[in-house]
């Protein structure tokens, strides 16, 4: 048998249609979205994310603000933009391209955007409204996990045993209170769990986000398991590759995502799907 491949590429670009349609109507009764991306620097990787959204913003008919300011910029300065826009009435979303240079503080500069406005969803409110079952910003990789596999038609519900390989504030931590919320059974793993792979072994879905090129072969996974590869690495001929040894897992996988193109375009098209929530909750 060979797993059924998930494509994030396929069912994200079916997610910004959806929105492009709905920012049309939005649009025509004059409240399009707006989102505003600060980036502070010139880390090539954080370029590429940032054109990327940039482009999807076009695509999907959202207004987006551009901030590049130069690598020496302080923090004050970048919290007197992130506070400028907090209160420019017609910004709905703030993105502020992280990881910042050393001499600003990441998480001061996320604690300062107001949490209407957080389409990242990693200001302590919205993290605190995930964990408490409120509605809010969810981060936009956990959010796109959820979401690739409901329209995959993969049960969470009814008692799905599910595995989290991580425990990050980004993703790990987020994804496990989202499947709990879909009513899986969850277990968060991390690099001090006994017997990892007995453990992965039990799911029947596994989300696997460790920064680790190819770390999980198919002796993790159960016959017919769902596995969501989070991981975007490097391998040894600097090709893209997940956490996953995606080759090795697909005669034993039920379905599986591939990287690239499984999680990293959700990603995107979830931080659209929050712009356009951030105008519709004004
Ligand atoms: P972090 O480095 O913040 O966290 C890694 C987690 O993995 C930690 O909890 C760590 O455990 C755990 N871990 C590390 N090694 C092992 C191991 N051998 N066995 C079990 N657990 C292990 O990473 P992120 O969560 O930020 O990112 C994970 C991956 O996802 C990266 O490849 C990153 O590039 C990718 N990513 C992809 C995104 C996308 O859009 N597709 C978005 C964000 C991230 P411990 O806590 O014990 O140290």
């Amino acid at each position: 048998m060979s797993a059924k491949i998930i494509s994030g590429k396929e069912i994200s670009q079916k997610i910004k249609d959806e929105l492009k349609v709905k920012v049309e109507a939005m649009t025509a009764e004059g409240k399009q979205p707006t989102l505003a991306v600060v980036i502070v620097g010139d880390d090539p990787a954080s370029h590429v994310y940032v054109r990327n959204k940039k482009r999807a913003c076009e695509y999907v008919g959202i207004r987006s603000l551009s901030y590049e300011l130069p690598a020496e910029t302080s923090e004050d300065e970048v919290l007197s933009v992130v506070e400028e826009l907090n209160n420019r009435d017609d910004v709905d979303g703030i993105l502020v391209q992280l990881p910042l240079p050393k001499q600003i503080d990441d998480d001061k500069v996320i604690k300062a955007i107001d949490p209407a406005k957080d389409v990242d969803g990693f200001h302590p409110i919205s993290v605190g409204n995930l964990s408490i079952g409120h509605d809010g910003f969810v981060s936009c990789t956990p959010a796109g996990v959820i979401e690739m596999l409901k329209r995959s038609d993969i049960e969470i519900e009814g008692g799905a045993n599910c595995v989290v390989v991580g425990r990050s504030n980004i993703v790990g931590k987020p994804v496990t209170l989202l499947l709990l919320r879909e009513n899986g059974t969850v277990t968060m793993t991390h690099s001090r769990t006994k017997d990892l792979k007995g453990v992965c072994k039990q799911a029947d879905i596994l989300v696997v986000a460790i920064g680790r090129a190819k770390f999980l072969n198919s002796d993790f996974v159960k016959e017919g398991a769902t596995v969501i590869d989070v991981g975007i690495n490097r391998d040894e001929n600097g090709k893209l590759c997940g956490d996953v040894d995606y080759e090795d897992c697909l005669d034993i996988a039920g379905a599986i995502t591939p990287v690239p193109g499984g999680v990293g375009p959700m990603t995107i098209a979830m931080l659209m799907n929050n712009c356009v929530k951030a105008k519709e909750m004004k």
